[in-house]
């Protein structure tokens, strides 16, 4: 089935309810967004000369454009190409290069790094700003019939954030979408029809994904006119549209409940928060559940299985009163009903229950492989199973804790440190606004821990105070033997962390 079915339906069921808003103003109905992709679509075929399979991509801020681009692309049976809006001018150059992308859609903020990019890109023939006449043309004609596609067609190239190395594109199929698709009715929630989401993050990664589930039920979906995540614009947006759900990494998260416009968000106004793609300390999930009540729920995947591995739902969230509460905050929760996942040795044998191994999943969701870029797609997929390079393990009632990314583990004197246990205790500390732990070579222990800390505002925690945390929660050996006071902390465009960078700095 091809993806863009969801629109089709949609369009049958809900008509006139509301698909597209730019800020408070409503946009577009389903009916009418139908028909605006599909002549958009015999655009891309008769104008463009594109034809099933081509790539097309785009580098859009945050806009309406983006959901009429994507689905243009898919009814006219081609892959879509979303690239990050923040990204640098030679990122998106090996993007559009490795993709072999033949259009790219982008919004006028982004025109001249695109058209900078395109020189190293030999595929690109065309780039189309969405704020000119050459796409209000695009929803001239004729609408075009949809294309049909297998469900093994590639629908998005998911390009990985690359926290390492080079961004490699996990292909996305239209059977991976809609299995993630069903998938978050099964786990996440079922939206209501005139329900919304807000897209305050990336439409190229968690949010865009979300895209499918809420279209599919008839949600409205948000566009912030800042084109941004800018708190009070965020809150407004929430008090707009009824029933509204919206997708955050945890940083994000953070910032919402630190920002007085929080108290502002009406009783009732917020369906759901979902957050994930980084780790959510418990200090910061606690404060987030008293201030935005229970509407939280993690999501734990990778874009070569999007949105799906583990997820922990609000209910999980609201048992308070379960013995082991804390412990199943600091997981990422219960296995997606969509997937298998084994937590394994390095020959791939199941570790026995509360041992830690690498993650592997197996199931619909997984990514078919990474697009021109066979070694990679060898090292991840093996005998069908998808190897995360993340660690963790389950626990007795199968919670999966997430330890680390396997490269990030600090092995010191032959113990296996994992950072994140040691920043979850130093986040307890009230003058820490943000910290980092990492590993530093060490000629006797291999490696030493050290810890970057990001003081809050006009406060300084002490060495000292840091270790006595420490010692008061956690093994001796773990606790960093090196702090650094830093303003900020290094981060890529989703607002990850940047440990190499880190350890490059000692
Ligand atoms: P990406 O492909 O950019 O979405 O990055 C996926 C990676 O982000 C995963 O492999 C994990 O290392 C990390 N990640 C995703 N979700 C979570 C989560 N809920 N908790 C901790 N780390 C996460």
């Amino acid at each position: 089935m091809n993806i863009a079915h969801l629109l089709f339906n949609s369009a049958q069921e809900f008509r006139d309810v509301a698909a597209l808003a730019r800020g408070t103003i409503a946009t577009a109905s389903y009916r009418e967004l139908w028909r605006k992709v599909a002549v958009m679509s015999m655009h891309l075929r008769a104008r463009f000369g594109l034809a099933r399979g081509d790539r097309v991509a785009f580098a859009m801020t945050n806009s309406v454009e983006s959901i009429e681009v994507m689905y243009a692309i898919w009814h006219a049976g081609l892959c879509a190409v979303p690239m990050n809006a923040k990204l640098h001018a030679k990122e998106f150059a090996f993007i559009l290069e490795n993709s072999g992308a033949k259009l790219c859609f982008v919004t006028p903020d982004l025109e001249s790094t695109i058209a900078e990019a395109a020189k190293e890109a030999a595929a690109l023939k065309e780039i189309v700003d969405v704020t000119t006449r050459s796409y209000t043309f695009m929803g001239v004609g004729d609408p075009g019939t949809m294309a049909e596609a297998e469900p093994t067609d590639p629908a998005w190239l998911f390009y990985t954030s690359g926290t390492t190395g080079r961004p490699k594109g996990a292909t996305l199929t239209h059977r991976n979408l809609l299995a993630m698709t069903l998938n978050y009715y099964a786990d996440v929630d079922r939206p209501r029809p005139g329900g919304s989401i807000v897209h305050a993050a990336p439409i190229s990664h968690g949010s865009g994904l979300w895209n499918f589930p809420m279209l599919a039920r008839g949600s409205t979906q948000v566009f912030p006119e800042s084109g941004k995540y800018e708190v009070p614009e965020t809150v407004e947006l929430m008090n707009r549209w009824p029933d509204c759900s919206i997708f955050l990494a945890p940083t994000m998260v953070k910032r919402l409940v630190e920002h007085p416009a929080v108290g502002e968000i009406r009783p009732g106004a917020l369906r759901l928060i979902t957050y994930g793609g980084a780790p959510m300390y418990v200090s910061d999930l606690k404060r987030a559940m008293d201030a935005l009540g229970n509407v939280l729920c993690q999501l734990y995947g990778q874009g070569e299985s999007p949105m799906t591995i583990t997820h922990l739902s609000r209910e999980v969230h609201g048992l308070r009163e379960h013995p082991r509460w804390e412990q199943r905050l600091a997981s990422a929760g219960l296995p997606d009903t969509c997937v298998a996942v084994r937590v394994v040795d390095e020959g791939g044998k199941p570790v026995p229950m509360g041992e830690v191994g690498e993650i592997i999943v197996k199931g619909d969701t997984v990514m078919t492989g990474y697009w021109n870029n066979p070694d990679a797609t060898a090292r991840s997929l093996r005998d069908g199973w998808l190897w995360t390079g993340d660690v963790g393990a389950f626990d007795e009632d199968g919670f999966l804790t997430l330890k680390d990314r396997s490269k990030d583990m600090i092995i010191s004197g032959g113990s296996n440190i994992y950072p994140r246990e040691i920043e979850d205790v130093l986040n307890l500390h009230p003058s820490v606004a943000e910290c980092s732990v990492v590993g530093r070579p060490h000629p006797e222990w291999g490696e030493e821990v050290v810890a970057f800390v990001v003081p809050r505002p006009g406060q300084a925690p002490t060495p000292a105070e840091l270790d006595r945390l420490c010692l008061d929660n956690i093994a001796r050996f773990k606790r960093p033997k090196d702090y650094r006071f830093v303003d900020a902390l290094p981060k890529n465009n989703y607002g990850k962390i940047l440990k190499t960078e880190l350890r490059a700095l000692l």
